[in-house]
């Protein structure tokens, strides 16, 4: 018998959920606490100017040193302690359900934002974790959330596209220059998958699909090697939190927006800062 046919009523008095952040049974993830996430503005994802449907303005596309260019990057919600409580959960108590659930609620945002992408020319393509890491949780949480969405839009989801190299290091305790070299040599692509990508003759957009952005090197190297594996396609990004305002990784200097935002009851006066070159 597969869980599937097992009435829904029966598995909740067998397995009951319960809210990654409250305990609270009932659900993986409770209103109440979804209601407490801090929104993320739509916004350009390198100057992090509001922007329609999270594009990105052609100005800053053409101020990156070498690093992908994403037209678009879907941020759900800012990653502060909620957020972190969720995360928590999900990465190490191995409810692989929460994904769904998040998954479902970012299905309706995505389908509007991304409404210009058609399931003929578009594939979902989720950023690879470490083998060991998977061993440790059992799986990708990206690739549950990128196959939920893919299900979704009708959109072809790859997951093995990318592939994570094992001899890279677990980030912890690295500088962050040995954090970045570590980033940069950790992906490889998946040349037969490539060529099976490129035989089907159709695809024109690859949307990547990460859980958190924090200095943004991991998807911006994942997005860097699609790129050159298919100049002709545009690539776009959709995660669930980011962290705090900071310089895109080889963004040149530039004005960057510092923004806290204030969740849904306005926010602070907008101010810029001088950045420097960030990588
Ligand atoms: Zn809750
Ligand atoms: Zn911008």
């Amino acid at each position: 018998m597969k869980f599937s046919s097992i009435p829904t009523v029966l598995m909740d008095s067998v397995f009951p959920k319960y809210c990654a952040v409250c305990r609270r049974t009932g659900a993986w993830l409770c209103p109440e606490c979804v209601g407490k996430l801090t929104p993320a503005m739509p916004e350009c994802y390198i100057c992090r100017r509001i922007s329609d449907h999270h594009t990105t303005h052609e100005s800053c596309l053409r101020n990156t040193d070498g690093f992908s260019g994403f037209k678009r990057m879907f941020v759900w919600k800012r990653y502060d302690g909620q957020a972190r409580a969720i995360m928590k959960t999900y990465k190490y108590q191995s409810t692989e359900a929460l994904g769904h659930t998040i998954a479902k609620l970012i299905l309706p945002k995505i389908k509007v934002i991304f409404a210009d992408l058609t399931p003929s020319n578009t594939i979902i393509v989720p950023v690879p974790i470490h083998s060991w890491r998977h061993n440790q949780r059992g799986f990708n949480q990206s690739l549950i959330i990128g196959e939920y969405l893919a299900k979704g839009l009708d959109w072809l989801s790859i997951p093995d596209l990318l592939g994570r190299k094992t001899g890279s290091k677990h980030q912890a305790g690295l500088s962050r220059r040995e954090r970045l070299d570590n980033i940069r040599n950790s992906f490889h692509i998946n040349k037969a998958v490539a060529l099976g990508i490129s035989t089907i003759g159709t695809v024109r957009h690859i949307v990547l699909v990460d859980d958190v952005i924090t200095t943004g090197s991991t998807i911006s190297h994942a997005g860097k090697l699609i790129e050159k594996e298919f100049p002709s396609v545009s690539i776009y990004g959709i995660t669930l939190f980011r962290g705090a305002v900071r310089a895109w990784p080889g963004v040149r200097s530039q004005q960057i927006t510092t923004r806290p935002f204030a969740g849904t009851q306005g926010r602070e006066p907008m101010r810029t800062r001088k950045r420097n070159r960030t990588c």
